[in-house]
């Protein structure tokens, strides 16, 4: 049996039938032309995603004094799968033929023991639901907490809590989020007033403000993807006049994407290493991603300006992460002789929208 590329939405395992090469039909969702592979060529990875998971018996982990809900414990294996990843695409999730192939995958390994067999008709629960379940940065909270009150209050240049925050794990985030930017790709930058063209660059190093990326005269060239996330960035006022630039890359970047989003589950053997890793993703974008208020910024700005180094440290060209103001995302370049003005215009701001809570 054969599936193809656009049986899944999961990139690690569409890459593996692109780079697999071969072309027919698909048996599950019936496309035909398509990058196939038989499914035993993804049992080793999918024996990764069934780690995540255990066989139970119904209510094994219920315990009425936490769970409000006796049902929640023992689902379908592909229901908490769907619910978890994002790994079958659109068309078959929640069809039933998702379920097949996932079986289908799971059993292909002829050589294994038939008593190994996986049931489809079995209950499964997530490891984490476990009693005995820790989680491998259990605590991660209070360590973090601790190494931004070291840097902003005690020890700025060499924290000693660092080698405890950024060990392997980190390099693992870096090494799983590079996305490569191309050599043409525009991005766009604004400046309050009406600006001339030769200023909409990275301010020079003297006069270069702490931003959330730079510290106080270091200058970096922020960017944004869209128009309006960069307007946003520079929190203009309704009335004023601002420069809008377009920025074009000279040549190809090697950026870490620090967007939110889930890692793939196919990424490392061990389930707790990407449990571990997601969760360091998941804090270094809120951080990144938090709006900071401007007037007590400086300080505030400190530890995501020491992740922002610490990535430039091994060689990246920048970062990119989620605006905190605006609709899109952010790239922040380090060397600005990666990129040029290539046009600007001015503009002035005619409505600003507020969203706010009731606190
Ligand atoms: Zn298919």
């Amino acid at each position: 049996m054969n599936c193809c590329e656009k049986c899944f939405s999961d990139l690690y395992i569409v890459t593996k039938i692109v780079d697999n090469g071969e072309i027919g039909e698909c048996n599950y969702c019936e496309n035909e032309d398509v990058f196939i592979i038989p499914v035993d060529a993804l049992t080793e990875y999918f024996e990764r995603l069934f780690k995540h998971y255990g066989s139970t018996e119904p209510y094994e982990y219920f315990h009425p004094e936490i769970h409000p809900d006796p049902s929640e414990f023992g689902d379908s294996l592909i229901n908490l799968i769907n619910e978890d990843w994002n790994i079958f695409s659109f068309e078959i999730e929640g069809t039933g033929t998702d379920e097949n192939m996932l079986f289908d995958i799971l059993n292909a390994d002829k050589m294994r023991d038939p008593l190994e067999y996986i049931d489809p008709h079995n209950l499964y629960s997530r490891i984490t639901e476990s009693f005995t379940f820790t989680h491998p940065l259990e605590g991660w909270e209070d360590i973090w907490e601790r190494f931004k009150e070291e840097l902003k209050h005690a020890n700025r240049f060499f924290p000693s809590t660092q080698l405890t925050v950024f060990n392997n794990s980190f390099d693992d985030v870096l090494y799983n989020r590079t996305t490569y930017l191309a050599e043409g790709l525009t991005l766009y930058r604004a400046r309050m007033g009406q600006q001339p063209i030769d200023k909409m660059m990275a301010p020079p190093s003297a006069l270069a403000k702490a931003g959330r990326s730079n510290p106080h005269g270091i200058s970096y060239l922020y960017c944004s993807i869209d128009e309006p996330t960069c307007v946003a960035e520079i929190r203009p006022w309704k009335g004023s006049k601002i420069t809008v630039a377009q920025i074009e890359l000279n040549k190809g970047l090697r950026v870490v994407n620090l967007l939110k989003g889930r890692l793939s589950p196919f990424l490392f053997d061990s389930p707790y290493k990407v449990l571990e890793v997601d969760k360091l993703l998941t804090y270094f974008s809120q951080e990144l991603s938090t709006p900071v208020d401007p007037d007590k910024s400086e300080i505030e700005y400190l530890p995501t300006q020491f992740i922002t180094e610490l990535i430039k440290s091994k060689g990246f060209d920048g970062i990119m992460f989620k605006s905190a103001m605006g609709p899109q995302y952010n790239i922040v370049i380090f060397d600005e002789k990666n990129a040029e003005v290539k046009e600007i215009e001015t503009l002035e701001v005619n409505n600003i929208i507020y969203e706010y809570d009731n606190e």
